[in-house]
């Protein structure tokens, strides 16, 4: 749908008539990729991390954080416990953690693909030589938040990085021919509703495949502890307008919507969004990988999460998708 800076900045405001925008973007979600909702299987291997993002709660400066990392043996298990119970695709996320050098990172890719799913990475900033040779041990996806187009903002909150180079690695990840998945955060402080606008817009402009759109919530444990974050309605918005821009890409419903309502995800496949991503990550590492407080089901186990999100989908008349869930946009170039 053609929409211009100003009507997308309207409709972001509109709250009265929020209803009417999800009912739209999931009409539009219908008739362009159907009732299939994807489920990936979420894995966080390592919550350690080089960069200090303010808003994070694996920030490099939160030093009340217990650290972990995954051995390569123990990620490819829980890959394959995921793919056992049905996962197509399997997201693998970490903090920015070097220790995953480029021969580490792919010979986990090499033993996850072994497994016959999609592989997703979602491990931030890194060589053009390393996000190739990712690609070529097997990796089919890569998933990194510009988090925000305002580039004052990025500044403040992202410490010591660069947008511009966020950037360039989007378009290095693109070029090397990899699904590519960004987003951004709603609700950071100082951003305004034309930024968010802006944001919509150049992920239009980029041409991403998935779209993941979150509200910050602010964690105790860094320096943004006492700002009042993003609301879900103003998320659910912010995502339903995404799907009017881009009907045919894949769209999650996020976990950070489900954290600020019981039903948030429920609420996000019903206006717009086509994807899911329970949470594969095994025991104690759950509750350590806490980029924001009330991260849902800590205590739960990888089968459940998975049985209990796909009763939801069903009660609200969706399927479950059954192939590796390629996102109509990506199969279209
Ligand atoms: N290191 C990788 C990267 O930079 O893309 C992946 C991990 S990073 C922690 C995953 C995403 O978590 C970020 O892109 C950001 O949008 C989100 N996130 C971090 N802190 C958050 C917060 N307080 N509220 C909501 N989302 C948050």
């Amino acid at each position: 749908m053609e929409l211009g800076k100003n009507k997308i900045v309207r409709l972001l405001s509109d709250e009265a008539n929020q209803e009417e925008l999800l009912h739209l973007a999931d009409d539009v979600r219908r008739t362009h990729v159907g009732d299939e909702v994807h489920l990936r299987g979420l894995i966080e291997f390592s919550n350690i991390c080089r960069n200090n993002c303010l808003y994070c709660g694996i920030r490099n400066g939160n030093h009340e954080v217990k650290r972990y990392r995954m051995a390569p043996e123990e990620l490819i298990g829980m890959a394959k416990k995921a793919a056992d119970i049905g996962f197509k695709t399997i997201v693998m996320q970490s903090g920015e953690d070097m220790y995953y050098s480029k021969n580490v990172m792919c010979e986990i890719i090499k033993e996850v693909k072994k497994l016959d799913v999609a592989i997703t990475l979602s491990i931030g900033e890194r060589d053009y030589e390393e996000y190739q040779a990712f690609k070529e041990a097997g990796a089919d996806r890569y998933l990194m938040r510009i988090e925000t187009t305002d580039k004052d903002l990025y500044h403040r909150l992202d410490p010591k990085m660069s947008w511009q180079h966020r950037y360039d690695c989007l378009m290095m990840i693109k070029g090397l021919g990899y699904e590519l998945g960004s987003g951004i955060m709603v609700g950071l402080p100082g951003q305004s509703i034309e930024s968010i606008a802006e944001d919509l817009l150049f992920l239009k402009e980029i041409g991403v495949d998935m779209a993941g759109i979150g509200p910050f919530i602010p964690h105790p444990q860094t320096p943004l502890a006492n700002e009042t974050g993003g609301t879900l309605n103003l998320a659910l918005r912010t995502m339903a307008v995404m799907r009017l821009l881009l009907p045919d890409i894949n769209i999650p419903a996020t976990t950070a919507m489900e954290s600020l309502h019981p039903e948030g995800r429920i609420m996000a496949l019903q206006g717009g969004a086509n994807v899911v991503m329970p949470n594969m990550t095994e025991g104690e590492y759950r509750k350590l990988y806490e980029l924001y407080p009330g991260k849902v089901a800590v205590n739960d186990s990888p089968a459940c999460c998975r049985s209990e999100i796909a009763r939801k989908i069903i009660s609200i008349g969706r399927t479950i998708g059954t192939g590796c869930g390629q996102s109509k946009s990506f199969a279209a170039k």
